[in-house]
């Protein structure tokens, strides 16, 4: 069944009962929904489920076209789970004079924050300024005015500039030694992780379908129509799609992607390995986040977040054959350590031994000959190959609606059709009754409730920002199975609703619970694998493959190779 261009929503409402796409989302009904879809021709299939595949595939089907994407891990479990987590306004494009890129970048930012206010969190950042550091007072106070002035900064979050006193007041951490003041500006953080699932959540309200644990294995073209093979991981089974069109949206995977679909293509990408780590608040007890001067005049962030401090990043030439977890080496968190302690005022030094968790990124960045990772820009790019598969790489996370844009309507030239993008305007779903005015009343209505479950204030809050509105449907859930623990309802509500299908997906990319609180874990798995169980009807042999797969991530995430 080919599907013409409709208005939004016309194409899920034409599918066959079969292949309604809530069951994509659903263990019980994925198989059917796969193997009726493989007898679909899509307008467009994406393939890679990190920022720049989900926005694309929000882009898409909203203007009404037919859409799959595919991912063959869970959704972002590449470079969009293991990012600084900013939601940038562009300040460092100002260094390189990209004042466009900053009004860009700027304008996206309040678009999003409207559409998403529960999980883009407006944060004020703290910038000190140090004798012979990367900025003089009188350049940071012109810099930050006019970043304020491009970027569109609400009159509330502008920027000041602090003396050395009100500096030490903002942030009692701050090495007081060469301290010439401070600025502070308004940065906006996210969860990378749940923002891309977000998205793709949201999109398959317009009708898209989306799988994880499913890769493309093979490309072909064949009567102007792209056909793509793939392993399904979830029934070890194998699928073929077909489409359109084809967007190549791997990331770091860009170039084996173009690989795959036999075209003698040239590299495009190279990769910077970017390592944040966790430590424990009472080890680094940040007040504010701190944008400050690492070692060899590099800026670093270091980020207060539930009961830790996060500090990165790292920016170095990855040329290892492993893109799917990317290692911290001893030097690269040594490198992050000693930052730390030349910059800060801490009670006792930071050491090795006080890192709780780690994340490991890579940058996938436009490749140009002869330059280091550093010097390389962090624009997109779009590469359209001799059979006409685009593939979309570079760019940031907080560029992602613009990135999906300029990809979809180059999608829709190649297919001659003429649908404007409406994005802009799309709430995402867990945003979907929030709206920046009534935030903080539809938190506190949301807390009180949380607290007469017991939560502590951090639980609630932090349940809250992860899945905003849908937190009404967690306190079901935890009410209705009476449950001892919310963790128990969380669990049920991400897989009943968010295609989860192991511990790792769980407790690292839908609660980050590996990251913040991992010496809760092993209490948690306690309660969580027999829902687990239950839900994906494991045998022992799958549960015992899933701890396993837990204590693995466990050990990449707290020792370091030499
Ligand atoms: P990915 O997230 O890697 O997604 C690609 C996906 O494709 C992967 O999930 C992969 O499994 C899948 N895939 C690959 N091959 C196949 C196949 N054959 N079949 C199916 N699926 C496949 N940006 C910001 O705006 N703010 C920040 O604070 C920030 N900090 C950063 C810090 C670091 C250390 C790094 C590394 C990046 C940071 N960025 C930040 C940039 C941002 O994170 C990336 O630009 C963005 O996440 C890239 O997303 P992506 O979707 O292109 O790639």
């Amino acid at each position: 069944m080919e599907q013409g261009h409709k208005k939004p929503y016309s194409y899920a409402q034409q599918m066959t009962n079969n292949s309604t796409n809530e069951n994509c989302f659903n263990y019980n009904g994925r198989l059917q929904s796969l193997i009726a879809n493989s007898a679909q021709v899509f307008d467009l299939i994406v393939i890679g489920g990190g920022i720049t595949g989900a926005g694309i595939c929000l882009d898409a089907s909203s203007r009404g076209l037919s859409t799959l994407l595919i991912e063959k891990n869970d959704f972002a479990s590449g470079t969009s789970s293991r990012s600084t987590k900013l939601i940038h306004g562009g300040l460092r494009y100002l260094k390189s004079l990209e004042f466009g890129l900053v009004r860009t970048v700027g304008k996206e930012r309040a678009i999003l924050y409207k559409n998403a206010p529960h999980l883009i969190i407006p944060q004020n950042l703290i910038l000190p300024i140090y004798k012979n550091g990367n900025f003089r007072k009188w350049q940071l106070r012109i810099a930050l005015a006019l970043y304020d002035f491009l970027a569109g900064v609400q009159k509330n979050e502008k920027m000041k500039i602090l003396s050395v006193d009100e500096a030490l007041v903002k942030e009692p951490l701050l090495k007081k030694n060469e301290l010439q003041g401070a600025g502070i500006y308004s940065e906006y953080r996210t969860d990378d992780a749940r923002l891309t699932l977000e998205i793709i959540k949201t999109s398959l309200n317009y009708g898209s379908f989306a799988y994880n644990y499913i890769e493309a294995t093979n490309i072909r073209k064949e009567n102007e129509k792209f056909i793509v093979s793939t392993k399904d991981y979830i029934y070890d089974k194998s699928f073929v799609f077909t489409a359109k069109q084809v967007v190549n949206a791997t990331g770091p995977w860009t170039d084996d992607l173009r690989k795959i679909n036999h075209l003698n293509s040239n590299q495009k990408i190279c990769l910077s390995k970017g390592v944040h780590i966790v430590l424990k608040h009472k080890d680094f007890p940040l007040k504010k986040p701190v944008y400050f001067d690492a070692l060899e005049n590099r800026m670093c962030f270091a980020i207060p977040r539930n009961n830790c401090t996060y500090v990165g990043t790292t920016d170095t030439i990855y040329t290892n054959s492993n893109k799917q977890e990317p290692r911290a080496t001893i030097s690269d968190i040594q490198y992050i350590i000693d930052s730390i302690n030349n910059s800060f005022k801490i009670p006792n030094k930071i050491t090795p031994q006080n890192i709780i968790s780690s994340w490991t990124g890579l940058r996938p960045l436009i490749h140009q000959k002869n330059k280091q990772t550093k010097e390389l820009s962090r624009k997109d790019e779009l590469i359209i190959d001799n059979n006409n598969m685009i593939s979309i790489a570079g760019g940031k996370l907080t560029g992602y609606r613009i990135m999906a844009k300029k990809t979809t309507d180059l999608v829709c030239k190649k297919i001659g059709i003429d649908i404007k993008c409406q994005s802009q305007t799309i709430k995402l779903s867990s945003s979907n009754t929030i709206t920046i005015e009534n935030l903080s009343e539809r938190k506190k209505n949301c807390m009180k409730k949380l607290f007469e479950l017991s939560l502590t204030e951090k639980e609630a809050e932090n349940l809250f920002h992860t899945y905003g509105h849908f937190t009404h449907d967690i306190i079901d859930l935890f009410q209705s199975n009476n449950y001892k623990n919310i963790i128990e309802a969380e669990a049920l509500f991400c897989l009943k609703n968010e295609s989860t299908y192991s511990l790792v997906d769980f407790f690292l990319r839908r609660t980050s619970k590996l990251h913040y609180s991992p010496e809760k874990i092993n209490t948690q798995i306690n309660l969580v694998l027999p829902i687990f169980s239950a839900y994906l009807k494991l045998t022992k042999e799958k549960e015992k493959k899933l701890l396993e797969e837990l204590r693995n991530h466990q050990t990449i995430l707290t020792k370091f190779q030499k």
